[in-house]
């Protein structure tokens, strides 16, 4: 991943936050024009997230592709969708994860996270999905998610996430669930992975990553299907996003 197209730019991330002396006020007109989902927060919860934002890089080192473009706006928009997972929780503006890679078409996946380290997302998707709420899309939100469930170890956790996951398991087959299927196909690129037949693609890791994608994309749905794993989302987020979204 550290090929040798890859650079840091700590210049960038450092310029944008100290040479435009970047502010919650700043921090706020920039989320309010790249977030779809910020514009319906309440004030008190923008706050939170612009003030999440701006702590976020600290101790962090983001490397991008050189394709990578638009890379203030995504430099918020990762930080700002990553507070809406972990800002709730004890997560310290998630001070575990050190490195971020922003990529251009160089992963065989949209994205990852691993261990609490490191996340890698492909910037377009990132910045697409800010732009307008894709219901059941958000690939900031799917990584973070990983990240605090590694952290907290909170998938399987609750009686709401056990039951989902069978609810879900068994909706798969039908393909017609509020929550998108867990397993995307790879693309066919030649550094794509190869999975044995029998890997579990299905797990309940990846469920509380997808049934979040969910929570903050269409939550309305997720409360109707979903009553009890909603009510647990709303404690772990701190957000009630049906109210907010409708
Ligand atoms: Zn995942």
């Amino acid at each position: 991943m550290k090929g040798r197209n890859f650079k840091d730019i700590q210049d960038t991330v450092s310029h944008w936050m100290h040479g435009q002396g970047l502010d919650r006020s700043r921090m706020h007109a920039t989320l309010v024009q790249s977030m779809a989902v910020y514009r319906h927060l309440p004030g008190k919860y923008q706050q939170v997230i612009c003030d999440f934002v701006l702590r976020f890089y600290r101790h962090k080192t983001v490397f991008a592709h050189p394709a990578v473009k638009h890379r203030d706006t995504l430099l918020a928009i990762t930080a700002s969708n990553a507070a809406l997972v972990g800002a709730a929780q004890q997560t310290n503006c998630f001070a575990s994860v050190q490195w971020i890679y922003f990529c251009a078409k160089d992963l065989p996946v949209e994205g990852d996270a691993q261990n609490t380290t490191t996340v890698r997302l492909r910037a377009k998707t990132c910045l697409k999905e800010s732009r307008v709420i894709t219901p059941g899309s958000n690939l900031v939100v799917h990584e973070f998610a990983h990240i605090l469930d590694a952290l907290l170890g909170i998938s399987g956790s609750t009686a709401a996430l056990r039951d989902g996951f069978d609810q879900y398991m068994g909706n798969l087959a039908s393909a017609d669930d509020v929550i998108a299927d867990c397993f995307t196909p790879l693309e066919d690129t030649p550094h794509g992975i190869e999975f044995t037949e029998d890997a579990d693609l299905h797990t309940e890791v990846e469920f509380f990553a997808v049934a979040t994608e969910a929570f903050f994309t269409h939550p309305y749905r997720l409360k109707e299907s979903y009553p009890a794993l909603y009510r647990d989302f709303v404690s772990i987020y701190g957000l009630d996003m049906a109210d907010y979204l409708g």
